[in-house]
């Protein structure tokens, strides 16, 4: 159906899309979300042998596919004289190297990591959110939202969600013109995730108990932003959520502990990224994450414990074992003895730091989600750094790409200090810095964001 809406002529293309608005959520999802999320209710209970049966069955598509249409993997067979039919269990796979980022970026650029075999002007292009400070490009399949929003709907379903509940979303970017947002054909209400002040904090109380809302739905920060406030200011909450969940950041403890008291209901919280290689969840009966088997292949690096993931529902520009720059808190190969589900391998948290928080100059803290918006679609900036120094003093450091016009560099900076004023608000003094690199912290981590005066604000409460 989105296909056809999407081929079809503007003056066809209006009243398909208001007859298409009328449909029922659940139909409008599609035959492609429906298969997938019925298949991955059934198959949550089959046994590990099963499970292990159909990822092998998966990854041998994906590499044929692979070697016989992309040049890069095809490039890299052919330097360890290896062919598709050589990887035939899971250790068979490390005889394939890491895909970092950078090498990514390099090959996405040159062409050589895309599939021969398709037509890229018809494609979207997405990317990642740039948390890491370097946001990549890639492709995406058709029915990769379909496939991913079936993904995602099978792990909440482990706290009663259901595809159509209603939903508040506290997530997305900053729109202070319209902070209110109603999806009638979604029915969700989605709210822009900064709450300034009191008055918006009740507001927005005020919008969840007339929609009815089920669950709240964001970044881990907004939300515990939110329910900071709340506590503050002691406003009342006079409905009851079946759940609140995390997404799209790393969680703190502090996050969960002060949203579940404040709401009175249970946090669950999801894994997942911008390149579909990973999906990992908790259970109905615990707070570990449990990896989906069905969505990819997720290893560990032995010394880093970096995820590695390779994912089955990328093609176009297909990442197998893909090295991301998120560390795993004590990665096991082993399944969740709570819910009996062999989905493995499991982990109890990614890393993460409260100094990826900003302060405001009014004293509200911002999520690192919530900054990385505007960095979204740079053309002449390679990498960037923000530092806070004080409430009020910011330094951004950037780190142009080779040879860029100067003209465009400098609007590039302007339209971020621009952009950071509008998030952080108009008292904080943006410093822009020019670098030749940005250097690595003692354990050789890249940190994007360096708040020297979050900690001591989260302590204080
Ligand atoms: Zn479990």
């Amino acid at each position: 159906m989105r296909n056809l809406i999407r081929k079809a002529p503007f003056w066809i293309k209006k009243p398909i899309k208001y007859l298409y608005g009328l449909m029922p959520y659940e139909k409008r999802l599609g035959r492609v979300f429906w298969d997938t999320y019925n298949f991955l209710q059934e198959s949550q209970w089959w046994s590990k042998e099963k499970l292990e049966e159909y990822q092998m069955k998966e990854l041998e598509k994906l590499l044929k596919h692979a070697y016989k249409n992309v040049p890069y993997y095809r490039r890299v067979f052919d330097e360890r004289g290896l062919k598709p039919k050589d990887i035939q269990d899971f250790d068979d796979l490390k005889k394939l190297p890491y895909l970092t980022k950078d090498e990514f970026r390099d090959n996405f650029n040159n062409k050589k990591i895309i599939s021969k075999n398709i037509k890229l002007s018809k494609l979207p292009l997405s990317h990642t959110s740039g948390t890491t400070g370097k946001p990549l490009q890639f492709y995406v399949n058709i029915d990769e939202g379909a496939k991913e929003w079936a993904f995602i709907c099978h792990q909440w379903s482990r706290v009663g969600y259901k595809p159509g509940d209603k939903r508040i979303e506290l997530r997305g970017s900053v729109n202070q013109k319209i902070p209110i947002f109603y999806s009638k054909p979604s029915n969700i209400i989605r709210f822009s995730p900064i709450i300034e002040n009191k008055e918006k904090a009740k507001l927005y109380l005020k919008k969840m108990e007339e929609f009815g809302a089920q669950f709240l739905h964001g970044y881990p920060g907004a939300i515990a932003s939110f329910a900071l406030l709340i506590k503050q200011y002691k406003l009342n909450i006079n409905f009851k959520l079946k759940a609140i969940l995390f997404a799209s950041e790393i969680i703190y403890k502090w996050e969960r502990e002060i949203v579940e008291n404040i709401f009175d209901c249970r946090v669950f919280s999801h894994y997942g990224c911008a390149e579909k290689t990973i999906l990992a969840a908790e259970c109905e009966k615990s707070q570990i994450y449990h990896c989906l088997p069905q969505y990819g292949i997720t290893e560990f690096d032995p010394k880093t414990k970096e995820v590695i993931a390779t994912g089955f529902i990328n093609t176009l520009n297909p990442f197998i074992r893909y090295k991301m720059t998120d560390v795993a808190l004590n990665p096991r190969f082993e399944s969740c003895e709570k819910c009996k589900r062999n989905y493995y391998p499991i982990f109890d948290g990614v890393e993460g730091r409260l100094e990826d928080f900003i302060v405001t100059p009014e004293g509200f803290l911002i999520a690192p989600a919530i900054i990385t918006h505007p960095f979204k679609d740079l053309q002449t900036i390679k990498n960037t750094q923000i530092i806070q120094q004080s409430t009020e003093k910011i330094i951004l450091r950037v780190v142009p790409l080779e040879d860029v016009n100067k003209e465009l560099l400098n609007k590039e900076i302007q339209f971020l200090s621009q952009e950071l004023k509008k998030i952080i608000g108009e008292k904080i003094k943006i410093i822009p810095e020019i670098e030749n690199e940005i250097e690595l912290s003692l354990s050789g981590k890249f940190k994007w964001i360096i708040s020297e005066v979050s900690r001591d604000f989260i302590n204080d409460y």
